[in-house]
C-alpha cells in the first residue's frame, strides 16, 4: 500500500486520535450482538497501546442525525472493549468539548479513551472544518482503521487529517487495500466476479470496471431479470428496473465485444408471492410464467456457476443471489458461498465484499473458508468501481523508495 501505516509511527507518549468502526448491531438492552467489527479493530488498538500511546478512540453507530439518541450511544461498547482489551477503557460523554479534552489529557502511556458516538454531531457527515478541527487538537497523530466508512469524506475521516503532519492506515484498511487492491490490480487467473442483488443502477460502475479486469462475470439475484427483459424474454412478475433495460442491453453488447465470459442464470425458484410460506417451484429461465416471479438462483444455475468458480484463481463477490432474507429463497446464495469456499480450500483466493453476502458466508457456516470478508460494503463497492476513497486518499504517502 503506498500509504502510511501504523508501523511507520512511534506512538510512545503519544495521543492517538484513531477512527474505527464500531458500529455494531445492538439489541433493544444495549447488548452487543455481533462484536466483529469490535475484534477487527483490536490488532491497530493493541499495537497502539502495546507501543505506549495513548489511544482516543472514534467512531459512529447507527444513523442519529445529528441528535442525541441514547439507543445509539457508544457507552457499552467501552465496556466491550475493556473486556476484549483486558484493561479499563475510559469513556467520554461527547467526542469533542470539555470532557473529551480532559479525559484525553488525564491518559497515561497505554491507557485507552473511548468518544461518544460522532455522528450526535451533523457536523461529523458534513465534514464541517470546525468540528474537525475539535476532535483533531485532542490528539497528536492520526489513525483511521475504519473501511466501512472510508469511501465517505466525513470530519472523523477526511477533515482531521488536515490537522495532522501525520495520518496513517491501521491493520485494518491495509488488509482491505492489500487484498481488494492486489485482486484488481494483479489477480490470478482467471478472474471471476459474481454480482448480485437487487438493481443493475447499484451494480453498473462495479460491472463497467470489472469487464476491463475479470475473465468472467457471473450474474444472479434481482438485477438479472433486467437483462432477461432487455434480451425479450418473459419474467412474469420478477423484479424489473423499466428504465435500465436499454443500459442492461448496452451491458450484454459490450459483453459480446469484449473477451470477458457474462454469464445469466439458467434457471431459477420462482413463486407467485415473496412470502415464507409461498409454494414454489424451479423453471428453466424461458418458463417464467406472467404470474410468477423470480426469487432465487436454481440448481442449474448453481452447477453452471459452480463449474467456473472451481477453474478461478481469484473470485469476487458482491450481492445475494436472491431474496436470501427469506429461507425458502436463501439455498442459492448459501450455496454460492460453499461453492467459493471449496474453490478457496483448492488454491483460489476469494474475496467477499462485505453485506449480504458476508452474511450468507457466516450462515453457510464456511466464514473461515474464505480469502477476505470485507468490513465494508460501500466502501469495496466503491473501491471495486474504481473510485479513489476518501479517507484512505486523506492519509500520508508512503514515500516509495526507487
Ligand atoms: P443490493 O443491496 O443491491 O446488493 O441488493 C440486496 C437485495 O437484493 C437483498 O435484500 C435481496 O433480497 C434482493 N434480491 C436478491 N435477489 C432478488 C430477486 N430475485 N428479487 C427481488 N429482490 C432480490
Amino acid at each position: 500500500m503506498n500509504k502510511l501505516t501504523v508501523k511507520d509511527i512511534a506512538v510512545s507518549g503519544k495521543k492517538v486520535l484513531v477512527r474505527v468502526d464500531f458500529n455494531v448491531p445492538l439489541d433493544g438492552s444495549g447488548r452487543i450482538t455481533d462484536d466483529s467489527r469490535i475484534t477487527a479493530s483490536l490488532p491497530t488498538i493493541r499495537t497502539i497501546l502495546d507501543g505506549g500511546g495513548r489511544a482516543i478512540l472514534c467512531s459512529h453507530l447507527g444513523r442519529p442525525k445529528g441528535r442525541v439518541v441514547p439507543e445509539m450511544s457508544l457507552r457499552p461498547v467501552a465496556e466491550h472493549l475493556a473486556d476484549l482489551l483486558g484493561a479499563p477503557v475510559k469513556f467520554a460523554a461527547d467526542c469533542i468539548g470539555e470532557e473529551a479534552e480532559q479525559k484525553a489529557n488525564a491518559l497515561a502511556d497505554g491507557q485507552c479513551l473511548l468518544l461518544e458516538n460522532l455522528r450526535f454531531h451533523n457536523e461529523e457527515t458534513d465534514n464541517d472544518p470546525d468540528f474537525a478541527g475539535k476532535l483533531a487538537s485532542l490528539a497528536d497523530l492520526y489513525v483511521n482503521d475504519a473501511f466501512g466508512t472510508a469511501h465517505r469524506a466525513h470530519a472523523s475521516t477526511e477533515g482531521v487529517t488536515k490537522h495532522f503532519d501525520r495520518s496513517v492506515a491501521g491493520f485494518l484498511i491495509e488488509k482491505e487495500i492489500e487484498y481488494l487492491g492486489r485482486a484488481l490490480a494483479n489477480p490470478a487467473r482467471p478472474f471471476t466476479a459474481i454480482l448480485g442483488g437487487a438493481k443493475i443502477s447499484g451494480k453498473i460502475d462495479v460491472i463497467n470496471n470489472l469487464f476491463e479486469k475479470v475473465d468472467n462475470i457471473l450474474i444472479g439475484g434481482g438485477m438479472a431479470f433486467t437483462f432477461f427483459k432487455a434480451m425479450g424474454m418473459e419474467i412474469g412478475t420478477s423484479l424489473l428496473e423499466e428504465d435500465k433495460i436499454e443500459l442492461a442491453r448496452e451491458i450484454l453488447d459490450k459483453a459480446k465485444s469484449h473477451s470477458v465470459k457474462f454469464l445469466l442464470p439458467v434457471d431459477c425458484v420462482i413463486a407467485a408471492e415473496l412470502d415464507e410460506d409461498a409454494d414454489l417451484k424451479i423453471v428453466g429461465i424461458n418458463d417464467i410464467p406472467a404470474d410468477m416471479k423470480g426469487l432465487d438462483i436454481g440448481p442449474d444455475t448453481l452447477k453452471l456457476f459452480s463449474g467456473i468458480l472451481a477453474d478461478s484463481k481469484t473470485i469476487v463477490w458482491n450481492g445475494p443471489m436472491g431474496v436470501f432474507e427469506y429461507a425458502q429463497f436463501s439455498l442459492g446464495t448459501v450455496a454460492m458461498a460453499g461453492q467459493m469456499a471449496l474453490a478457496t480450500d483448492n488454491g483460489a483466493v476469494s474475496i467477499i465484499g462485505g453485506g449480504d453476502s458476508a452474511a450468507a458466508a457466516i450462515k453457510a457456516g464456511v466464514k473461515d473458508r474464505i480469502t477476505h470478508i470485507s468490513t465494508g460494503g460501500g466502501a469495496s463497492l466503491e473501491f471495486l468501481e474504481g473510485k479513489s476513497l476518501p479517507g484512505i486518499a486523506a492519509l500520508t504517502d508512503a514515500i516509495i523508495e526507487v
